[in-house]
């Protein structure tokens, strides 16, 4: 490292919260005079965002957790779109939100391979008339202009919350306008997967990173750095095994409806009873997102965490059934084309509360942690990124009290 570099900050992982770190470390006030350098460095050979940050449903929201971040957050994603042009950057609105409970149709009409969007619908709903339809959506409590599920099929709707509490993003989109926001303000991007954390034992602080490019085999390459920003999300304990997280892989589609339908912008939270007996049920979640798309993802399972986000499996099986569930509630998503199959690993912190984020000062000094972010990571990121970036710039986070997410509370 150059001897007048005041700080040398790396972050490893290109997710949406080491991203977001970077934006906020290079846009920090103190980074221009403060001879600080940057370096975001990734182990996907497709870039970042590969991983849950660009697979995940986007919703930003008020009433997510934990209130100490999220109350940083949505208001930092308010002003990241206002200052970068977030609605057509990366999708930015507010979105209706609400649960919704009834009763899927049989879809043996619908064809089941894997193979694309030729789904062919026998539209005989097509005939209904729109009056009825009105009527069936008021009589089922749903909002006027949601009108991509079927009212007759609806028990219930219910908002779960108030208007201007629920937003949403493109995670892929958002994370990767991050990175190139931050390349801007000088971020150095590196492609390789960390392989340790070196520590100055004398010092008790980090020294740097040691990493493998995937350009150059499996030799070793050594970073030196001042801070280590750990953002590898599920994979964190590989680099620092005491952390306690988990991977939880899930699926995911993206789905066009049938040509000249709009979808209204809502984010369902569904509970649907299948046809099949009473123990036959599914409940995804439905994100119509900008560009007329809708999203959805299915549960979690227990599939082993490869090895890097490019050995990431997809089961074109649970896929399908993410599909067929949605289509079961929906005509015009029935009569779609699928787009993305995909699965990624959201990372858990086992020992439950979480995300970790602060200095693991016991560990060494200047190692900072910004990892276990559960389902609400796309929310967070902003919270997360701006308290990670005045503990680094600043000597303490400001912006909110995290004293419950601090590693010292988990390792
Ligand atoms: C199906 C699903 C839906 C979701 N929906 C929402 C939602 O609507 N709203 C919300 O707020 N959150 C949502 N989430 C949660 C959110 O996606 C995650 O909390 C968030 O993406 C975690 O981001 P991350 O940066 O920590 O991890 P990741 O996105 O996993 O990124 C980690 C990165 O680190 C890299 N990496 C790993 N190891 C190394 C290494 N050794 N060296 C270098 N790089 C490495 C990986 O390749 C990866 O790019 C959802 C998650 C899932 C699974």
């Amino acid at each position: 490292m150059s001897s007048d570099l005041q700080r040398h900050i790396v972050i490893v992982g290109g997710g949406i919260i080491g991203c977001t770190t970077a934006y906020y470390l290079c846009s920090h006030p103190a980074f221009a005079a403060s001879n600080t350098k940057v370096t975001l460095i990734e182990a996907s050979v497709r870039g970042v965002a590969q991983g849950a940050s660009g697979k995940a449903g986007g919703l930003v929201a008020k009433w997510a957790y934990p209130k100490e971040l999220v109350d940083v957050s949505f208001p930092e994603h308010v002003r990241l779109a206002e200052a970068h042009g977030g609605a057509q950057r990366w999708g930015w609105r507010f979105v209706g939100c609400g649960s919704w409970e009834g009763r899927g149709e049989p879809t043996q009409d619908m064809h089941t391979d894997a193979g694309g969007g030729d789904h062919t619908s026998l539209e005989k709903t097509h005939g209904l008339d729109d009056d009825w339809g009105a009527r069936k959506r008021r009589e089922a409590g749903l909002p006027d202009d949601l009108d991509w599920v079927r009212a007759d099929l609806t028990d219930g709707y219910s908002p779960m919350a108030p208007a201007g509490a629920t937003a949403q993003v493109h995670p892929y989109q958002f994370t990767t306008s991050m990175l190139a926001l931050a390349q801007e303000r000088g971020c150095a991007f590196v492609h390789g997967r960390v392989t340790a954390v070196d520590v100055d034992a004398a010092a008790a602080r980090v020294a740097g990173v040691t990493y493998t490019a995937s350009a150059d085999g499996a030799a070793a390459h050594t970073l030196p750095a001042t801070h280590v920003v750990l953002a590898a999300g599920a994979w964190s304990p590989r680099i620092l095994p005491a952390l306690p997280i988990t991977g939880t892989r899930a699926h995911s589609v993206t789905i066009r409806p049938r040509p000249g339908v709009a979808l209204s912008p809502y984010v369902l939270f569904t509970e649907i009873r299948l046809p099949g007996g009473p123990a036959a049920a599914a409940s995804p979640e439905l994100y119509a997102r900008p560009g007329n798309e809708l999203y959805a993802c299915g549960p979690g399972d227990s599939s082993a965490l490869p090895e890097t986000v490019d050995d990431v499996a997809v089961d074109a099986a649970a896929c399908e059934r993410i599909r067929a569930h949605v289509a079961s509630i929906s005509p015009v998503l029935r009569a779609g084309t699928v787009d993305r199959r995909q699965a990624c690993f959201l990372p858990v912190v086992s020992v439950g509360g979480g995300p970790i984020v602060g200095e693991a000062a016991k560990l060494a000094k200047g190692l900072v942690v910004a990892t276990g972010h559960t389902c609400w990571g796309i929310c967070n990121a902003p919270g997360t990124a701006k308290a990670v970036a005045e503990l680094i710039m600043e000597g303490k986070i400001s912006c909110a009290n995290l004293k419950r997410l601090q590693p010292a509370v988990f390792l």
